[in-house]
């Protein structure tokens, strides 16, 4: 196909267009830990104070058939019914971060699963003690992240939009 000189323009003139390629989706869990300990406005904050842009959110309870959808990776562990109680047992905050590279910041900013490993200056390193009881869930990595969106979210319920802040995040000429 012969190149169209006009895309290649507009593709180089649009800095938009060159972060679109970065910028990407991530579900987070407040879970119920997180919930029960009133913890829930300041993780938002943190995710905030990032830049991260939340465009969805919400507070459901989890039902196990749900449970198992979501960590159908850990099903079959012996800690599973734990987990699945855990989850279960208090309403969670879902929602819907975006920015660039999100899934992997959100992650760092998680840290390690258990709390007592997780780095201080991370959420789980922070607030956490425990290796069930850490808070926040991050997807971990692009087919998870689509995947459990989709478990969480019908599609009309994701609010994208461009803060007007951006300019004062970022320098124009980071790419
Ligand atoms: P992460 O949330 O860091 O991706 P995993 O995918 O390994 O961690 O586990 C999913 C969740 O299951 C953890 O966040 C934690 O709440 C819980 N969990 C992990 N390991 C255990 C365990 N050994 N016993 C009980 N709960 C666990
Ligand atoms: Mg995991």
């Amino acid at each position: 196909m012969p190149y169209n000189p006009r895309v290649v323009i507009l593709a180089l003139n649009s800095r938009l267009s060159a972060l679109d390629f970065f910028m990407e989706r991530t579900l987070i869990l407040l879970k119920p830990d997180c919930v029960e300990r009133r913890l829930v406005g300041r993780m938002i904050s943190r995710f905030e104070d990032k830049g991260l842009n939340i465009i969805a959110m919400k507070m459901i309870r989890v039902t196990p058939e749900l449970a198992r959808e979501h960590y159908a990776e850990h099903v079959k562990k012996a800690w599973y019914p734990a987990l699945e109680g855990f989850i279960t047992g208090a309403p969670v905050v879902a929602a819907v971060v975006e920015g660039l590279e999100a899934i992997r910041v959100v992650r760092e900013m998680l840290g390690a699963t258990s709390g007592l490993a997780a780095a201080p200056g991370t959420i789980r390193g922070d607030f956490s003690s425990s290796r069930q009881m850490n808070l926040v869930h991050g997807s971990d990595g692009p087919e998870a992240a689509k995947r459990e969106i989709a478990l969480y979210f019908r599609d009309d319920e994701l609010c994208g939009y461009q803060p007007t802040v951006t300019q004062w995040l970022r320098a124009s000429d980071e790419g």
